[in-house]
C-alpha cells in the first residue's frame, strides 16, 4: 500500500480531507493533476457552518490571518435580491473573505505539517478495485504508475473523472443562465452615491442592488468606495468552460446586452464566470471509492458550494479513520452517505427555490421576489433561511433522534465552567476527539463513558440553563447522544452503552457488551 486513502484532487475539499485523515491518526496520499496552486479566482471566502467547525478545531484564526479583509456586513445575495442578515444580533450566515487560491495554499501547508504527503503533476486517469484494495493509474512527469491504498476518495471537482471510472451517475440539470461576477476599480467617469448607487457620466443613475430586464440580471454593490462590485446573468447559448478566465471585455458586452448601457469599468480585481447546476451523485461510495465535494453535489446558487463540500470531508474524515484502525462499527462508513446526502438535500432546497425567485421579468415574477423581500425582513423567516444557507439547521436522523431534541444537530458552544477553570465546548473539541461532557454530576453516566476513554475524551463541567445532564458530541461537532434532565440511570445508561459502542465502538473493559451500531 502507498498509503491508507488516496485523496484524487488538492482543491479545497481534498486538501480539507488530508487534514482531517491526518487528525483521525490515518496516512493520506493526495495527487493533483495541476503542478501547482492555480490563481482562479473561484470562491470568494468562507461561509456558514464551516466556519465554527475551524474554530471548533482551534484553528480558525489560521484562516482569518490569511484572509483578506475583516468580516463584512453579512448581508448576502439570494435569489436575485439581497437579504440582510445585520438585523439579527446573532447573524445565522458569516462570510471570512478569503479568495480560493489563499485558501488552497493555507489548507496545502496545515495538511502538510499535519504529515500528509501531497503529489502535484499527477493525473489519475484508471481506477480499480477488490475487496481490500484500490489502484490508481496515476499520469505523471516521469510516466504513468499504479498507487494503491484501502480506501479513495475523488475530491475531482465537477466534472471528476472518478465518479466516471466509479460508474456513479451524477443526474441533475444545468441551467441555460451565464452568471458573471467582477470587482473592479472605480474609473473617473463614475461617481459613487450615497446608498451604494452609482452616476456614470453620459448615462446617468444606476442603482445598488438587482435590476431586472428582460434579458437578464445586473447587480451593483461594493462593501469598499474604492471598488464597485458587478453581476450578470443571462441565458446564452455559448457554454464556457468555468476554469476558463473571463476578460473585461466580456464582461463589458455582458452588461450592454443586460442593462443596455456601456458602463465604464476600471481595472479588475476578481472576474470570474460560471454555470449553475443542480446534481447530486446517486451514491457517495461504491465499494472502496467514495466521492466528497463538487465531485458529489452542484447548487444552483452562489456561496454555498465550497462550505458544503468542506463539510463532507469532516463528516468522511474520522470515519474512515476508524475503518482504517480497524474500530469501525457495523456500517459506519455507511452513514457518510446517508448524512451528506441529507446536508446536500437541505442546500438544494433553497438553492433551487432561488431560481425560481430570481427568474422572469413579468408581475407574477415581480410579486415573488416582493413577497419573500417582505418576509425576509421579518426574524423568524430571516433566522429560518441563513441556518439553512449556512447548514447551521441541519439534524441528522442519528438512532435515538426522538429522546432529545439536540440528538443529530451541530453542539452548541456552551460557556462550561470546570474544576480547573472555565472552558467552553469549542475547546474541548480542540482535540478532534469525539467527547463525552458530563453537565450535571452524572457519576452513573461518567463511568460508563470512561470504559471507550481510548476513544472519547471525559468531561464534567457546569453550565447556566444545561440543555441536557450529559452530551456525547462526535468529532464533526455532531451530537450523537443526550441525557434529558434528570434522566433515571435505567434509561440512560442503556442509551448511552448503544451510542458509545454504535459510533465509537468497542470499549476498553471485554466485559462490557458491544452493540453495532443501531439502525
Ligand atoms: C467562478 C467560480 C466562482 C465560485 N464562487 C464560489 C463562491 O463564491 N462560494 C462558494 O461556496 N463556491 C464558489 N464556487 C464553487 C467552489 O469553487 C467549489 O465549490 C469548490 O472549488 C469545490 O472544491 P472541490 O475541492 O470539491 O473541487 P475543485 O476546487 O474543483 O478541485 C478539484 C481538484 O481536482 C483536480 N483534479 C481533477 N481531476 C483530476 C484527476 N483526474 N487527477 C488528479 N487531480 C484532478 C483539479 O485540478 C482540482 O485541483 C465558485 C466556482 C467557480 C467556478
Amino acid at each position: 500500500m502507498d498509503a491508507d486513502v488516496i485523496i484524487v484532487g488538492a482543491g479545497p475539499v481534498g486538501l480539507m480531507l488530508a487534514v482531517e485523515l491526518c487528525l483521525a491518526g490515518v496516512r493520506p496520499l493526495v495527487l493533483e493533476r495541476q503542478p501547482q496552486i492555480r490563481d482562479i479566482p473561484k470562491a470568494g471566502g468562507l461561509s456558514g457552518q464551516i466556519l465554527e467547525l475551524l474554530r471548533y478545531r482551534g484553528e480558525l484564526e489560521r484562516f482569518e490571518a490569511a484572509g483578506t479583509a475583516a468580516l463584512p456586513a453579512p448581508r448576502l445575495p439570494w435569489g436575485g435580491m439581497h437579504v440582510d442578515f445585520t438585523r439579527l444580533a446573532d447573524p445565522p450566515m458569516e462570510v471570512l473573505p478569503l479568495p480560493q487560491p489563499l485558501l488552497e495554499g493555507v489548507l496545502d501547508e496545515f495538511a502538510r505539517e499535519l504529515g500528509a504527503e501531497i503529489r502535484r503533476g499527477r493525473e489519475v486517469v484508471g481506477l480499480s478495485q477488490d475487496d481490500a484494495t484500490v489502484t490508481a493509474d496515476v499520469r505523471g512527469p516521469d510516466g504513468q504508475e499504479r498507487v494503491s491504498a484501502r480506501y479513495l476518495v475523488g475530491c475531482d471537482g465537477a466534472s471528476s473523472r472518478v465518479r466516471d471510472l466509479a460508474g456513479i451517475p451524477f443526474p441533475g440539470i444545468t441551467y441555460p443562465e451565464v452568471q458573471r461576477l467582477a470587482v473592479v476599480t472605480v474609473p473617473e467617469s463614475v461617481t459613487l452615491l450615497e446608498g451604494g448607487d452609482i452616476d456614470v457620466a453620459g448615462v446617468g443613475r444606476i442603482s445598488f442592488g438587482f435590476t431586472r430586464t428582460e434579458r437578464g440580471e445586473f447587480a451593483l454593490g461594493s462593501t469598499n468606495p474604492e471598488l464597485m462590485g458587478l453581476y450578470t446573468s443571462e441565458e446564452e447559448a455559448t457554454e464556457y468552460d468555468d476554469n476558463e478566465p473571463m476578460t473585461v471585455t466580456e464582461l463589458r458586452d455582458s452588461i450592454r446586452r443586460v442593462l443596455g448601457v456601456e458602463l465604464p469599468l476600471g481595472e479588475p480585481t476578481r472576474l470570474t464566470r460560471f454555470t449553475f447546476h443542480a446534481r447530486q451523485v446517486e451514491r457517495y461510495r461504491d465499494g472502496r471509492i467514495l466521492v466528497a465535494g463538487d465531485a458529489a453535489h452542484l447548487f444552483p446558487a452562489p456561496g454555498v458550494a465550497l462550505g458544503t463540500g468542506l463539510l463532507d470531508s469532516v463528516n468522511l474524515g474520522w470515519k474512515l479513520g476508524a475503518d482504517i484502525e480497524g474500530w469501525a462499527p457495523a456500517g459506519l462508513l455507511d452513514t457518510y452517505d446517508d448524512e451528506r446526502r441529507l446536508a446536500a438535500e437541505r442546500m438544494m432546497l433553497h438553492a433551487q427555490a432561488q431560481v425560481a425567485i430570481r427568474r422572469g421579468h413579468d408581475p407574477a415574477a415581480i410579486a415573488l421576489r416582493e413577497l419573500f423581500q417582505e418576509l425576509l425582513v421579518d426574524e423568524q423567516p430571516l433566522r429560518r433561511l441563513g441556518g439553512l444557507m449556512a447548514g447551521s439547521e441541519l439534524r441528522y436522523p442519528f438512532p435515538g433522534h426522538d429522546h432529545h431534541a439536540s440528538i443529530g444537530t451541530f453542539a452548541p458552544d456552551l460557556a462550561l465552567d470546570t474544576d480547573r477553570g472555565a472552558t467552553s465546548v469549542a475547546e474541548l473539541m480542540h482535540t478532534s476527539r469525539p467527547v463525552f461532557l458530563d453537565l450535571a454530576d452524572r457519576v452513573d453516566l461518567r463511568e460508563i463513558a470512561r470504559d471507550w476513554q481510548h476513544r472519547v475524551d471525559v468531561h464534567t463541567a457546569r453550565t447556566d440553563h444545561r440543555p441536557a445532564d450529559a452530551l456525547l458530541i462526535r468529532p464533526d461537532a455532531h451530537i450523537a447522544w443526550a441525557a434529558t434532565i434528570d434522566e433515571p440511570t435505567a434509561t440512560a445508561a442503556v442509551a448511552l452503552r448503544e451510542a458509545l459502542s454504535g459510533w465509537f465502538g468497542t470499549p476498553l473493559k471485554a466485559t462490557v457488551p458491544i452493540i453495532d451500531r443501531p439502525s
